[in-house]
């Protein structure tokens, strides 16, 4: 590509509108524009790098036995009223009402649409196993867009969906898909873990979230220092608390007034204890109605995700002081489980600890010295917390490390819940009818190209890695009125392109800085300049945008080198 017939409309300066890196630098370097909130038109260059994923994606998807189809984007609501998520899904899904009077919605999944085909189009066992995948424009209508393609209302999305004859069969695929998204993502050059995800009400380990490491990311990962445990903050679980054999003697629980004193730190600095010495008491609202209170340990944090599985609640959201007052009868901050009036579970570090504070159920008084089954007890007992950073792992009992990450991919071991609804099924080798086993696998294509930006940037600009950089090379001209030095860079781009090397030729009537800046900003892996040096030596100069590392070379050297460069970046 010529840069004097590319549409790139670079920027100085960093827009306002853009809270974070890759964001910034997209509109900087002038891959995506906005529409509207939410919404973007992909510039050649994202283009480029969003077309270098999919393409990723398609070859491995094919090796490891999945096909590509298309569906449409628009989809029926009877579909969805058949699955039950039509009322289920809530404001993400975009809704709206043809000439006819008939509803649709605009896809931001595909569950519904495979189940309905394959339910129309499989039916023995014979045909079994399938995994479909298509790659589209999802719409989500989310509440806060944002950072740019990182979150967006459209986006493009790979999502594949498998269909087995029966559980063996679908944790076969899972392992398969599970495989070929490691090697999609080291494939893009990207630094990322798989992690343990939750599953809500299917259970087991059979969902996993695929995460590239990135300080600024959404999602916090916890990685044990020891062993290969890693899960999501949802998911992840410490080891149980010790029991401890020589516990202190129990005191007698007494109540103390605690004028005004609602918080952790009011109350705790008001008794003069360590936070760990109180229990706190927190109300959740299950499915906004079924109050529920939660014990955990003061300096602790109640993970929702967990409780929600508990419970068996669709949704858990902290109740506010009126709802607490509602149900419980007792101001916010003077809750404790010793005799309330709402149902009541503890996190299992509770129950370990001994002569704590809680609230005594009354304004403005709290009691101290309380101990779990002697003054009280609850409905149920769980791990109920967000795990902290030097919590024991759970597998092994080494030191659990926090770190950043942002969500590329998804994977999930579905079951039979969208096959029942849709009532999807086979017969079997013996001519029963089965429901198949259903996979879903997701991989956001262009939130992978801001994740790469996210991992990889300086001051300069994007870093992209070679295999889904926009172009692999930047060939500067440093001299276009040079006849000799144009003549060079001709023929170099020519060469180089003949070995599929893909270059982006600076041809521009530029000064060399404006050059050297856009090579850098659009983060193409390779430079090679022509100029002043070539007129009077003959040499070329050829720089990694990755390490910075400069040689000089004749003009032949040049283009093994960099054929050399490229195809080892390029290598599976
Ligand atoms: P998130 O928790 O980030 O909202 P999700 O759990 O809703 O993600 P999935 O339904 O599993 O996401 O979708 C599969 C993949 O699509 C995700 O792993 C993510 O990479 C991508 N994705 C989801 N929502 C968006 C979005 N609004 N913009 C861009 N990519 C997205
Ligand atoms: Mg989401």
């Amino acid at each position: 590509m010529r840069f004097s017939q590319l549409l790139l409309p670079t920027l100085k300066e960093t827009p306002a509108e853009a809270e974070v890196v890759s964001h910034q630098l997209m509109l900087r370097a002038g891959f995506i524009r906005k529409l509207t909130s939410g919404i973007y038109t992909y510039l050649p260059l994202g283009l480029a790098s969003i077309r270098k994923v999919e393409r990723i994606v398609r070859e491995e998807m094919n090796r490891a036995g999945a096909q590509e189809l298309l569906m449409p984007m628009v989809q029926p609501a009877d579909l969805w009223q058949e699955s039950g998520r039509w009322e289920k899904y809530g404001p993400e899904l975009l809704r709206f009402e043809d000439r006819h009077g008939r509803m649709s919605c605009l896809g931001p999944t595909h569950e519904e649409v495979i189940t309905d085909l394959v339910r129309k189009t499989v039916h023995s066992y014979r045909q079994l196993p399938v995994n479909l995948y298509q790659i589209q424009t999802k719409f989500r209508d989310e509440i806060r867009p944002r950072f740019g393609l990182m979150r967006g209302r459209e986006f493009i999305m790979k999502d594949g969906y498998s269909f087995d004859a029966d559980e063996k069969g679908a944790e076969i695929t899972y392992k398969k898909m599970y495989d070929a998204y490691h090697r999609i993502f080291e494939r893009c050059g990207l630094k990322f873990r798989s992690v343990e995800a939750d599953t809500g009400a299917i259970g087991g380990s059979f969902s996993h979230e695929f995460m590239v490491l990135a300080e600024t990311g959404e999602d916090t990962l916890v990685m044990c220092k020891e062993c290969a445990y890693a899960a999501n903050m949802e998911k992840a679980s410490c080891m149980k608390p010790e029991v401890s054999h020589d516990k202190p003697e129990l005191l007698p629980l007494e109540k103390v007034e605690t004028p005004g004193k609602r918080k952790v730190k009011a109350v705790t600095e008001f008794l003069d204890i360590k936070p760990q010495e109180l229990v706190k008491t927190m109300v959740y609202m299950a499915d906004d109605t079924k109050p529920v209170a939660v014990l955990v340990r003061g300096d602790r944090e109640v993970q929702p995700v967990k409780l929600k599985n508990l419970i068996g609640a669709i949704e858990v959201e902290l109740a506010d002081d009126k709802q607490v007052f509602d149900s419980a009868g007792v101001p916010s901050g003077y809750l404790g489980p010793v005799g309330i009036k709402i149902p009541v579970v503890a996190d299992r570090e509770v129950t370990e600890m001994c002569n704590f504070a809680i609230g005594a159920n009354e304004k403005n008084y709290h009691f101290v010295n309380a101990n779990f089954g002697r003054d009280f007890e609850v409905d149920q007992v769980a791990d109920l917390r967000m795990v902290t950073e030097g919590d024991r792992c759970p597998e092994c009992g080494g030191s659990l490390l926090l770190t950043k990450g942002i969500e590329v991919g998804h994977i999930f071991k579905l079951g039979t819940s969208y096959s029942e609804a849709l009532q999807a099924t086979f017969l079997d080798n013996n001519g029963v009818e089965k429901t198949f086993v259903m996979g879903c696998f997701g991989i956001g294509v262009s939130r992978t190209v801001a994740a790469a930006i996210e991992q990889g940037h300086d001051k300069d600009g994007i870093i992209f890695p070679a295999p889904i950089a926009p172009f692999h090379v930047a060939l500067l001209n440093l001299s276009t009125k040079d006849e000799k030095v144009t003549a060079a860079v001709e023929d170099l781009y020519e060469k180089l392109q003949k070995k599929g090397v893909e270059v982006l030729m600076d041809d521009r009537d530029e000064r060399p800085g404006v050059k050297f800046k856009d090579a850098d900003l659009i983060g193409v892996p390779y430079r090679v300049v022509v100029g002043k040096s070539y007129a009077k030596e003959g040499l070329v100069e050829i720089r990694s945008r990755i390490d910075g590392e400069t040689v000089s070379a004749t003009s032949d050297e040049a283009v093994a080198m960099v054929l050399e460069k490229v195809r080892a970046a390029l290598e599976v």
